[in-house]
């Protein structure tokens, strides 16, 4: 059974006396921030000088430039995007990170495929919370939080887990669970869900809007039935709080009766196969030198896709839908 740790398991003073670097006010950055803040911790920014920057003097914190808020800072958040942080990293805060720190980050990719290597006698840590971060710090403020995942890579200090610890209680965490995971668990889970779940969904969506249009259905009305009227999203919802199957009883039994038949017609279990390959591009790092060589590139295949499915039908059905049914997509 895994491990979860809540508020009385962990004990803010592991960061009283020291100071945490948020190294990119975005979407995690930003939360993180106000909620270690408002835990009565010492926090700075590290930023380039953009509209980030800015927000985060707005909001009252010291910001500085990446390095030196590096210098500065004893718990190092890397919080800028994961494409960039081998980059920022070796440029930034390498020389920065000596002895006695810690180095904690939101997701596991550059650490699990060995882009960043941080020397022996830093920690190295990750709360990585399953959330975006605006709900993160919306749910601190309402008084409650979201799950993270806890991870220590190194512990040079003796104390990297009590530090990892001390700052999931810090941004809302441990009042509801925090799991303890791995490097390598998280980023492999995470990719997997962003490689297969995520895929069948959209694809399967895109692929039956294309075929019911043909079919002499409205774009309108087949966008609203597969996703717009937010009753997807509710299931889903559902799912996790009731149960996957559980939330069944929500819906009718010639919904139940026709999803539990055709399951398997749609999805065999040979499908497995393919399931693995997936899976083990992941772990045999394949799709992260894939990643990698795009990069280096200028993002050629990414663009085109992303440029291609914004042209997308969908997008005109769901603007129109927007216009005619009040409520929905404020
Ligand atoms: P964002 O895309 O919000 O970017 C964070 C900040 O980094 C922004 O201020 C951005 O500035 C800045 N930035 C972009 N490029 C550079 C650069 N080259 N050098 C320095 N700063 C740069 O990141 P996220 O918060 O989404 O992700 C941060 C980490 O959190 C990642 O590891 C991610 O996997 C993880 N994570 C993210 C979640 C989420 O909610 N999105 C959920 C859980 C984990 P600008 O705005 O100018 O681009």
């Amino acid at each position: 059974m895994v491990k979860v740790y809540y508020d009385q398991d962990a004990d803010l003073s592991y960061l009283k006396d020291k100071t945490s670097a948020i190294i990119g006010y975005g979407n995690q950055g930003k939360a993180q921030a106000m909620n270690m803040r408002d835990s009565g911790l010492s926090v700075i920014i590290g930023s380039i000088k953009d509209a980030s920057w800015d927000e985060a003097v707005e909001d009252g914190f010291q910001v500085y430039p990446i390095k030196e808020a590096s210098q500065k800072g004893d718990i190092i958040f890397l919080l800028i995007p994961d494409e960039v942080q081998k980059d920022v990293y070796e440029k930034e805060i390498k020389e920065a990170l000596t002895s006695g720190k810690a180095l904690n980050f939101a997701h596991g990719y550059n650490i699990r495929y060995g882009l960043i290597k941080p020397p022996e006698d830093v920690d190295v840590i990750m709360v990585a919370p399953r959330m975006i971060g605006v709900r993160v710090r919306t749910s601190f403020v309402e008084g409650t939080g979201v799950p993270s995942f806890l991870a220590v890579e190194q512990d040079a200090s003796g104390h990297a887990k009590d530090i990892a610890l001390a700052i999931s209680k810090a941004i809302g965490s441990t009042r509801v669970g925090v799991l303890e995971s791995s490097f390598a668990e998280e980023t492999e889970l995470d990719l997997f869900s962003e490689q297969f779940i995520w895929p069948v969904i959209t694809r399967t969506f895109r692929l039956s809007f294309e075929l019911l249009v043909e079919a002499g259905y409205s774009p309108e009305i087949v966008a609203l039935e597969l996703y717009g009227s937010e009753e997807a999203s509710e299931v889903f919802r559902e799912m996790a709080r009731v149960g996957f199957f559980k939330q069944m009883s929500f819906h009718s039994h010639t919904s139940q009766y026709g999803t539990l038949t055709r399951g398997p017609r749609v999805m065999p279990e040979e499908e497995k196969e393919l399931i693995k390959e997936i899976l083990e591009e992941i772990k045999d790092g394949s799709f992260s030198k894939e990643w990698e060589e795009e990069q280096k590139k200028g993002y050629p295949i990414f663009n085109r896709l992303k440029e291609e499915a914004l042209q997308h039908p969908m997008n005109q059905a769901e603007e129109n839908i927007g216009r005619l049914i009040k409520g929905l997509r404020d």
